[in-house]
């Protein structure tokens, strides 16, 4: 089936990509809606003339209430405040929804789960089909290599990203926690500035780069005397976050009301 697809943060780094790929999909994918935030100057514009390609007929608009019965699936990578928002119209209209936004607070992850229960719902921190097999390698290597590993997660992303560490790097920090049986939030280490301690086993250490135009890099190394592991993911491009959250998206259109993510839509949980 052909999805209708609306994109929420259309005029946003993602958002035009979005907008490529919803609009010349090779995936089963057609663009019903491209909202851009409250007030936007853009509205009105055609959504192809914004990101340089033909002319798709569908012009920009502030007004996700009354677009979403013309999608069947909505994509949302807007700030975190106006994702919620979104959601909750989501819900009260009963469309599916792919998330892509992050840095919630505990407070707003919370609202979100809440106001979602009644939808079909896709979320991911990274919609990259090589981060998400990343997951399973690394719960793999932290399985094998045991306690005896020091574990660190580096990540570099642009100067313009508003959350730190990234959801990205988060999230794989919730894989290798799991897969010691532990809880992130016990043995996540995100500052050492000041503290004259060595490392504490069992430690995850975040490190974090802001710069210039990288698009996004995690690497995440395993240490034990004498050997290193480095299991490192680099995006070139955010086409390939954009391609998974449009692939999400029809493969969410039929699903029944729920929780899921990119691994559910990989396949990755079914090995
Ligand atoms: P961005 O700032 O370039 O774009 C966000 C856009 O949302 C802006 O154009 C803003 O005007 C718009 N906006 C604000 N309120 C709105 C509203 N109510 N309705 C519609 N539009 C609204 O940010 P970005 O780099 O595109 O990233 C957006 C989010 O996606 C961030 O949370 C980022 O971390 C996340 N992200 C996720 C993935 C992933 O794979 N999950 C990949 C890249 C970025």
């Amino acid at each position: 089936m052909t999805v209708r697809v609306g994109v929420a943060g259309a005029a946003g780094r993602m958002g035009r990509m979005l907008l490529q790929v919803a609009a010349g999909s090779d995936i089963d994918a057609t663009l019903a809606a491209a909202i851009v935030r409250p007030g936007s100057e853009l509205c009105g514009v055609d959504s192809g003339d914004l990101v340089g390609i033909k002319p798709t007929g569908i012009k920009l608009s502030d007004d996700l209430a009354g677009w979403l019965r013309a999608m069947d699936v909505l994509i949302d990578f807007t700030p975190p405040e106006a994702a919620l928002a979104n959601a909750r119209l989501c819900a009260e209209q009963g469309r599916a929804l792919v998330s892509g936004t992050t840095g919630f607070s505990p407070e707003q992850a919370l609202e979100f789960d809440v106001a979602t229960r009644t939808i079909a719902v896709c979320q991911s921190a990274n919609f990259s089909p090589g981060v998400n097999l990343a997951y399973t390698l690394l719960a793999q290597a932290a399985a094998v290599l045991g306690e005896d590993a020091d574990i660190e997660i580096a990540e570099s992303h642009h100067r313009h990203k508003l959350d730190a560490p990234s959801g990205t790097a988060l999230a794989m920090g919730d894989v290798l926690a799991g897969a010691r049986g532990r809880k992130l939030t016990d043995v996540a280490v995100f500052d050492r500035a000041g503290k004259a301690s060595s490392r504490t086993p069992g430690t995850i250490g975040f490190s974090v780069l802001r710069a210039g135009d990288i698009v996004g890099e995690h690497t995440v190394t395993f240490a034990t005397e004498g050997e290193r592991l480095e299991i490192c993911h680099k995006a070139g491009s955010r086409m390939a976050f954009a391609r998974g959250a449009v692939r999400a998206a029809q493969w969410l259109a039929d699903r029944a009301p729920g929780r899921y993510d990119m691994q559910d839509v990989l396949g990755l949980k079914e090995n």
